[in-house]
Order: C-alpha cells, then structure tokens, then sequence
C-alpha cells in the first residue's frame, strides 16, 4: 500500500495515476491527518509533499522517523525544488529518496519500484530475525525483547505481568521412538496449539529453547494466569497426538509454570522468569501434564 500526501488534489490526482499499477493507493491531504493515516494504516510507502500549509514535508519526515511505530514505512520527498540542498534536507529527514516536480513518469515509476522492493526485502529480514525456524512463532531473541519492554510497561502502569514456561513431557523419549523428523513436526504442532489457545491482544508466544516455549501475559494474575495454564494443557491434550512412549498420557502432554508480579523498581525481570521456572519445575515433579502457579509473592 502507497501513501500519498499532498495538500494538493491534482497532484494527488496526477501521482495516484503514474504509480497505480503498483497496487492500493490512498492519500491524505496535510501532514498531520498523513502521520495520523500512517499509524493507523502502516503503507509500504509514502511520497510526501514538501510544499504543504501547516506542517510541511520534512518536519512530517521527521516526525515519522522519531516514533518506533511509524519508522519502517519507507518516504520518498516530492518537491519542485531541485537544489542539491533540498535533496539533502530530505534525506537528513530521513528520506529514502527524492523525486522533483514537474513529474517524470517513468522516474517516479523507478524509484517507487526501488523503494517497495527494498521495503519487501527489509520486512522479510526483519521477520527473519524474530521466528523462530521450525515452529514460525517468535524466537528467543523477539521474546527476550518483548519482555523487557512489557515489563517497563507494566511497572510504569503498576499491572500485574503474567509469564508461563512450558515444557513437552518426555520428549526426548518421543525422538528416540519416532525419530527426530517426527519430533520436529510435534514441536510445529505443539506451537501452533499453544499459539490457538490465546485469546488476549500482546499475549505473545515464543520458543524458549528447544523443547520450550514461553508465554508473555499482559495485565494478568496469578488466578487469571492459572486458568490460562488449564487452557494450555488443554490446547496440547486436543491435539491427540499419539505419544507411546509417555509415562504420563497416551498423548504429547505438556507441563506449564506460571507466575505473576506487578513489576516495580525494586523487583527484577529475572526473578519473575525464574519462579516461573520453579513453577514449571513442581509441574513436573508432581506428575507432569499440568500447570502450577508460583506461591511466591514477589515484593
Ligand atoms: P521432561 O518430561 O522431564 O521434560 O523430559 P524430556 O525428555 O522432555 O526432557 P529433556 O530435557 O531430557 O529432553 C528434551 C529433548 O528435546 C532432548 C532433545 O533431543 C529434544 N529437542 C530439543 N530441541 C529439539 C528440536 O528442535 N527438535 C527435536 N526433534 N527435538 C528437540
Ligand atoms: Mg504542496
Ligand atoms: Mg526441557
Ligand atoms: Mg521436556
């Protein structure tokens, strides 16, 4: 999708029609309602007009760079002066590039072209880094980061900050029995069944490790926290894949630590991960294929 903002009708008329081949376009007609559009709609991006009553093209530029929501969407400047001075404010902006008025139409078509496929190739690299290969959920590295960031959130909210820790039982008798390949697609499976057993919007689901996932729950105790744990077990148990070498079930079951704290500047991350992990830990000592909620109070 193509921004296009312009405080001009015809220009926006003119531009819609060079680069409509390259799929949707919808426009906005001033800077602020463009920031607004941009937020909401997240194109893939945006030619900006410099030349506009109000809030003009670079400080519009700026201002979509400085906000982490908005940043990705890549900007080309549209403007009729074409001095090498106004080619740098637009890139010091934090332009991609700069196309000038009058309007080539094969140019503006280059350049737009340019800018989408590197657009495509940097969202591709992004998604890369933060999936997991096997399973296509998050990875480590997304949930090591997302977590710190909810967790900010929450103690500046005073929330309480939910976290599960889960655990395929016995799974390295599942490899030894149906071979790796197998073992591989189970982990796929168990991912996609935790991953449909979650409701909440920020509810995110990470592979932890290799036989482990972990879970980040916004906003929850540790009462809420433990209905969310049944719900996980629950989720793997409906998947009613065999598991023959289980001493626990006839079926893949896991084992689930949950813990809750409302983070404050006294309290660390890591203690919240590791009473998750001593949750985790009794799951499996009092009989695996369950979810055990942490007893201790972080204050
Ligand atoms: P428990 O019920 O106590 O958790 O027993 P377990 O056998 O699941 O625990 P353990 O930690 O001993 O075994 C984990 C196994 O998970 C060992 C390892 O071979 C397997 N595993 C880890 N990552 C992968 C993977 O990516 N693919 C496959 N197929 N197996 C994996
Ligand atoms: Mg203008
Ligand atoms: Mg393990
Ligand atoms: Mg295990």
């Amino acid at each position: 999708m193509i921004l296009i903002i312009d405080d001009n009708p015809k220009s926006i008329k003119a531009l819609s029609l060079i680069i409509r081949d390259f799929g949707q376009v919808i426009f906005a007609t001033s800077g602020q309602s463009g920031i607004a559009m941009t937020m909401k709609t997240k194109p893939d991006l945006i030619l900006l007009d410099v030349e506009m009553p109000g809030m003009n093209g670079y400080e519009v530029c700026r201002q979509l760079k400085a906000d982490a929501a908005t940043r990705n969407c890549s900007v080309i400047i549209v403007t009729s002066h074409s001095s090498v001075d106004h080619e740098v404010a637009a890139l010091e902006a934090g332009a991609a590039d700069f196309i000038t008025k009058p309007l080539n139409a094969p140019l503006v078509r280059a350049r737009v072209k340019t800018q989408l496929l590197v657009k495509k190739q940097a969202d591709e690299l992004h998604r890369q880094v933060e999936q997991d290969g096997l399973t296509g959920i998050y990875n480590r590295r997304y949930f090591d980061q997302q977590y710190a960031q909810e967790w900010r959130r929450h103690q500046r909210q005073r929330s309480p900050l939910g976290l599960a820790l889960i655990d395929v039982d016995f799974f390295k008798a599942y490899n030894d029995h149906y071979g790796h390949q197998q073992g591989d697609e189970c982990l796929r499976q168990v991912a996609k069944g935790l991953h449909s057993a979650l409701r909440r919007p920020g509810e995110t689901v990470a592979r932890y490790g290799g036989e482990e996932f972990a879970v980040i729950l916004p906003y929850t105790e540790l009462g809420e926290a433990q209905k969310i744990g049944l719900w996980l077990c629950e989720s793997i148990r409906d998947l009613q894949l065999p598991h023959a070498q289980s001493e626990v079930a006839a079926h893949v079951s896991i084992s689930v630590g949950l813990a809750s704290c409302v983070p404050d500047g006294r309290s660390l991350p890591t203690s919240l991960l590791s009473d998750a992990d001593d949750a985790l830990y009794k799951a499996k000592a009092n009989g695996r294929n369950r979810a055990v909620v942490s007893d201790r109070v972080i204050d």
